[in-house]
């Protein structure tokens, strides 16, 4: 009998791992759980799919249950939810969705991608029909045909996080009235520095959705959303108030959980049972500048951590070193992104910091597609060690945090980044980029 890997979630870490350990053991029996309808989504396009930019869910789709099958010889069962595992027994108890059958799957190695789910306060409510979390491909084509067949006018979004902004933006753009309410005084409040959230505000308003900061919402009923500011009109509510690590099956099954309830695993991704692995949105991971377990849910880190415990399923040897804290996103028609930490999370890592906010433009301030744009720099005083790297700003603002994400993982200076050889033509940037600008505005200050 070949040894038989059993993989429970069937997106980013969950096929990522599974794909790894066909190409590193060929004789691998895997088989690979999925409640869902579809495999390798892109649960990041579901804004753009809401807002109309994609035509259909299968456009993001990467690869079907078919071409795994076919192609990898993975054993991909579609509607079968893993119900409870047993680490003595090695087995995992699965649910046909479809059939109304529950059976037993005998594995020698187990890998759990089983990602996140979205945070659903105890409020009164909130288990309506008309209020919804957002978290995978099926939840998204869920929305979009409530959307539809309620004919929506009013949508509320709760929470204004990265995911909370695109959904509000795609509600907006596709056609709804968008009230976002969020119960700290900025959005971004846990991405961004203060004066850094403050300038996403005006765009917010600027595009005609309501925003409803330092406003937390006390229930729900149906039509309504009751706010500590008085009741709001709702036919539909999208959630947006973060994730939590899918950890239920893990925990029960005896597993170590780590940092917010996530799976404990060491670089090579095992978790704390032998032959058990595991990555992705349901994982903890470890902060290369604060050197602190955390979580992290995002598509880059899922892919990269599932292939690490692919490599490792199969057979070989690769590790994950971490993540910066790179993120990226855009609300209506601003860029935002982040690297590194913040100052709030600089500070609480122990670090004394300096730092120093620039104004510039995203190409040469005399092109007419110049932009505005802001960058803030942290440093840590004395050594002048990068920490973290935000920007705001227009087309073509965000995407230059890859610079700062590299000179923080290389462990630079500020000094060491204003010496980088960074690319400028007119079109491109001013002749200073401004990452550098910002970098050295706080080389005065280290
Ligand atoms: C609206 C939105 C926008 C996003 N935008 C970005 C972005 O721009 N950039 C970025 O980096 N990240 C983004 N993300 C985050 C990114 O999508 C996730 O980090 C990534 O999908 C995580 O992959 P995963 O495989 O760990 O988990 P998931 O994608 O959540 O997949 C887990 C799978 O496991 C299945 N599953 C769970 N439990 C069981 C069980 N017991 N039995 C069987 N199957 C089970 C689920 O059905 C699910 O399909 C976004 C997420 C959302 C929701």
């Amino acid at each position: 009998m070949p040894e038989r890997l059993v993989v429970i979630g069937g997106d980013a870490a969950g096929m990522a791992a599974a794909s790894q350990a066909r190409r590193l053991n060929p004789n691998l029996d895997i088989v690979d759980l999925e409640r869902g309808t579809r495999t390798s989504y892109s649960a990041c396009g579901i804004p753009y799919l809401v807002a109309g930019d994609v035509a259909s869910p299968d456009d993001l789709v990467a690869r079907t249950p078919e071409e795994f099958r076919r192609e990898h010889r993975i054993d991909v069962r579609m509607r079968h939810e893993a119900m409870a595992v047993d680490l003595d027994a090695r087995t995992v108890e699965v649910r046909s969705l479809d059939h109304d059958r529950t059976f037993r799957l005998g594995f020698d190695q187990l890998m759990f991608g089983t990602g996140a789910r979205p945070i659903r306060p105890a409020l009164p409510g909130i288990d309506g029909a008309q209020v919804r979390g957002v978290q995978t491909l099926d939840d998204g084509c869920h929305l979009l045909t409530q959307a539809k067949e309620m004919g929506c006018r009013d949508v509320v979004v709760v929470g204004a996080g990265y995911i909370g902004l695109e959904m509000a933006e795609a509600f907006h753009r596709w056609g709804a009235r968008v009230v976002l309410v969020e119960a700290a005084e900025r959005p971004m409040s846990r991405t961004l520095d203060p004066d850094m959230a403050d300038r996403v505000v005006g765009q917010i308003h600027r595009l005609g959705i309501e925003a409803r900061f330092g406003v937390g919402v006390e229930g729900f009923e149906a039509g309504v959303v009751h706010t500590a500011a008085g009741p709001v009109r709702a036919d539909l509510v999208v959630l947006g108030l973060g994730v939590a690590p899918e950890s239920t099956l893990a925990e029960q099954a005896g597993l170590t959980l780590g940092t917010r309830g996530s799976i404990s695993v060491d670089r090579r991704q095992a978790a704390s049972a032998p032959g058990v692995w595991s990555a992705g949105d349901c994982a903890e991971t470890y902060n290369r500048v604060s050197q602190r377990r955390m979580h992290v849910a995002l598509g880059t880190v899922a892919n990269k951590t599932g292939r690490v415990a692919g490599v490792n399923i199969g057979g070989g040897y690769a590790t994950f070193p971490g993540v910066v804290g790179t993120a990226i996103t855009k609300v209506c028609g601003t860029e935002v992104s982040r690297t590194g930490l913040s100052t709030d999370e600089a500070e609480r890592a122990g670090f004394q910091v300096v730092s120093a906010t620039v104004e510039t433009t995203t190409v040469a301030g005399y092109l007419p597609n110049a932009e505005p744009m802001t960058a803030k720099a942290i440093a840590e005083k004395g050594t002048g060690r990068l920490l973290g790297f935000q920007i705001v700003g227009g087309a073509g603002a965000a995407k230059r945090i890859d610079t700062a994400a590299t000179a923080i993982t290389a462990e630079m200076t500020v000094m060491d980044v204003v010496e980088l050889d960074l690319a400028y033509a007119p079109p491109f940037s001013s002749v200073w980029d401004p990452v550098q600008v910002a970098a050295r505005a706080v080389v005065r200050q280290v």
